[in-house]
Formats: structure tokens, C-alpha cells, sequence
């Protein structure tokens, strides 16, 4: 019966822990400097090859003879082609006294659980094949062409513009040490799949104004440690109440809820910046911090267009050093949901409601479960005490506007 239990435990553990698509870095200096980083997408067979070619890679790195520290960075890129299928590009560089770079992609198609070749894709390869070559030769003109004659289309990607194509320069006998790549822009093709196109950025450049007057009771609900499962669900909630919120986003988890970000932009809410790893600020370097800012930065302007101005501290721990490294402006809060401790979402109404006074920052996490129980009846009684909501940065610029009356 015991073992039974700690059977379904483990049960539950795994497929709770794996339900969300999210991103996976392994950092090191035990073996050379490392960084790897790739997608986990809840695709067995897919997760299956990306982690096998992982742990390939990782392998022959650490059994390779340098005289100097080698660096091994594997970087990857994500895109839904469609409903169905998705393309992942795992990309290595491996630097010692030269540089080596290597590609691998993977193609796979949901509704049949199968990994697609460019044929798949692309009508009549064959009829492309010469024209590709030819433009491949006029680009690398060191390219052995023997070599070129035989190659396969075994690596590309897909984004909103391009299918482009890869070689590893091995293939081509190019003395290049970089990537050998093509860009094919997607309307001179015809595709044998319909390809989603992301909405064009600048949709979503401003954050949309509300109908608020300087008289008004305001408050500025924060959600921290998105996006996740629940995000979703959040909005939900607050576009019944014609509400919004700031979400403070952790950056490795942006890419994989693009949607997510685009929804809470075009619903009136905001999005601020936590860091890229979530790890504790004041340990870190001047550069440290400042990369933590700016790889979320441009993860969120790539999925959305938008640039965050806001920045809140993980733990709620920063110097005055820290401030003066970066141009977003620090935001704390005055309420405190105690969400990460207690259990019930009356506690959490409790540590809300009889606090939150106008112009009040009160914080809640995306990932606890009872801040989002707890949000409809927080929402349903601030607006019966005549509050409105409204995003941070509109929170300041009221506050500046009223200062100046
Ligand atoms: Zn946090």
C-alpha cells in the first residue's frame, strides 16, 4: 500500500512538475565554461531528441583535449509553425583556440507525432534544389562544388519572413567557421502547410488609457513570477471586471507564452521586468544584473514589441548601486498578499482589502494558486468601494499629474 502511494506520488509529481512548457538552463564552470539551454515543450519524443543531442554534445565536449578552458554554449531558437507543428533549432559553438559552430533542428507535427523534413513542407524541393545552390555558391564562393551537389536539407528554421536553411561547414568543405546559411523569403515558396504569422509588434505599442479621473480611487494590482499555468485564467478574471494589472515577468519563461504577453497588453495591462533567472540581485555583478534586465528586456519586446520601463526586484532585495545601474524605475509595493505563505483565500482578502488605500501597489504572485481563488472577490469589492484600476506606470503618471494641480 506504501509503495502504491509513493508510486502515484511520484506519478503526480512528474506529470504536475512537466505540464508547462518552459525552458531549461544548466550553467556551469566545472567543465570548461558551459551554458546550455533549450526548450522542454511536453512533447516526449521531441524533448526526447533535444535532451539526447544535448547530452551528445555535452559529452563530447567534456571529453575533448584543450589546452585552453574550453567554452561550450548551446542556444536554441522556438517557433509554432501552426496549431500542429514546431520547429526547434538547437545551436552549439564550442570555443577553444578556434570556434566551432553546428546546428540541429527539429521539425514535428503534433497531429501525427512525426518529425518533418523541408520536402514535407516545401512543394517541389526538387524544382528549388538548383536555384538554392546557385545562390549558396554566389555567397560562399569557397564552397567546395562536389560537395554542394550532394546536400541535404536536413536543417532549417521557419520564422514570420524566411525559411532558412543550414549547413554545418564541414558539408560544403568551406574553410567559414561560422554557420552556412540561406534565407528563402516564405512568398517565394509555396508551403505545404499554412503557417501562422505572428501579429505585427507594433500592435501593441502602447498600453491602451483608461477612463480615469484625477479624483478617482486608484489601485494597482502586480502580479509577480509569470508568465504561468495560471495567467490565463487571471485575465480572465480581470477582463470580467474591466480591470488590469502589472505583470513583473521572469524572462527565461517568456518565449513559450508569447500569446499570454500579447494578451495582457492588448487587455490594458502591463508588463514589468523580474529578472531573467530569478536569482537573488544583490549577489550578483554589476554585468550580471545588468544582462538579468536585458535578456528579459528583449524577450519581451520580441514576443510583443513592447519595452518594459518597470523593473521589480526578485525577493524584494536591491542597493541603491543596483537602481543607478539600469533605467527602469524600481517598483515595490505598500500591500502585501503574503500569498507565498498562507493557504486560504479569505487570508488573502484579508491581507488586502482593509489595507489597500487609494493609490496603493499591491502585491500577488502569478504562480499561487489563491491569488487567483481570491482576485473575483478583491475585484467585486474594490469596485463596490468606488476603486478603479489602473497599471503602475498609470498609477505614476496620476500621481505626477496630481502633484502638479
Ligand atoms: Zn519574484
Amino acid at each position: 500500500m506504501k509503495k502504491l502511494f509513493l508510486i502515484l506520488m511520484i506519478i503526480f509529481l512528474v506529470s504536475g512538475c512537466t505540464r508547462d512548457k518552459r525552458t531549461e538552463s544548466y550553467i556551469s564552470k566545472d567543465d570548461g565554461y558551459v551554458s546550455i539551454n533549450y526548450p522542454i515543450t511536453n512533447i516526449n519524443v521531441l524533448d526526447d531528441e533535444i535532451s539526447s543531442y544535448i547530452n551528445k554534445t555535452y559529452y563530447n565536449f567534456k571529453n575533448m583535449n584543450s589546452k585552453e578552458i574550453p567554452e561550450l554554449n548551446i542556444s536554441y531558437t522556438y517557433k509554432e509553425i501552426n496549431d500542429d507543428i514546431i520547429n526547434v533549432s538547437l545551436q552549439t559553438e564550442i570555443r577553444t583556440n578556434r570556434t566551432i559552430n553546428k546546428i540541429k533542428t527539429f521539425t514535428y507535427n503534433k497531429s501525427n507525432d512525426k518529425f518533418l523534413t523541408m520536402e514535407d513542407l516545401v512543394d517541389d524541393l526538387e524544382g528549388l534544389d538548383f536555384e538554392i545552390k546557385k545562390e549558396l555558391l554566389e555567397k560562399y564562393q569557397d564552397a567546395d562544388m562536389d560537395y554542394l551537389s550532394n546536400i541535404s536539407y536536413d536543417y532549417f528554421t521557419i520564422d514570420d519572413e524566411n525559411l532558412t536553411i543550414y549547413l554545418n561547414p564541414a558539408e560544403i568543405k568551406s574553410k567559414h567557421d561560422n554557420l552556412i546559411y540561406l534565407d528563402i523569403p516564405l512568398d517565394s515558396l509555396k508551403l505545404l502547410v499554412d503557417i501562422n504569422v505572428s501579429q505585427k509588434p507594433d500592435t501593441y505599442l502602447s498600453i491602451k488609457k483608461k477612463n480615469v479621473s484625477l479624483d478617482d480611487k486608484v489601485v494597482a494590482l502586480t502580479f509577480d513570477d509569470g508568465p504561468s499555468k495560471n495567467t490565463d485564467e487571471i485575465l480572465d478574471v480581470l477582463k470580467k471586471y474591466k480591470a488590469c494589472a502589472t505583470f513583473f515577468l521572469i524572462g527565461n519563461k517568456v518565449e513559450f507564452y508569447g500569446d499570454v504577453l500579447r494578451r495582457m497588453l492588448d487587455e490594458g495591462s502591463e508588463i514589468g521586468n523580474h529578472s531573467y533567472d530569478h536569482k537573488l540581485l544583490t549577489r550578483l555583478s554589476k554585468a550580471e544584473f545588468q544582462e538579468e534586465i536585458s535578456k528579459t528586456q528583449e524577450a519581451i519586446k520580441k514576443v510583443t514589441g513592447f519595452t518594459p520601463t518597470l523593473f521589480r526586484p526578485t525577493y524584494g532585495g536591491y542597493t541603491n548601486a543596483l537602481k543607478s545601474y539600469t533605467d527602469l524605475k524600481f517598483v515595490l509595493w505598500d500591500v502585501d498578499s503574503r500569498d507565498w505563505q498562507v493557504k486560504t483565500k479569505n487570508r488573502i482578502l484579508n491581507n488586502v482589502l482593509p489595507n489597500v488605500k487609494s493609490g496603493s501597489i499591491v502585491l500577488m504572485h502569478d504562480i499561487k494558486d489563491y491569488s487567483l481563488k481570491a482576485l473575483e472577490e478583491m475585484l467585486e469589492s474594490l469596485k463596490d468601494d468606488g476603486y478603479k484600476f489602473v497599471t503602475v506606470s498609470e498609477l505614476l503618471e496620476l500621481k505626477k499629474l496630481r502633484e502638479s494641480e
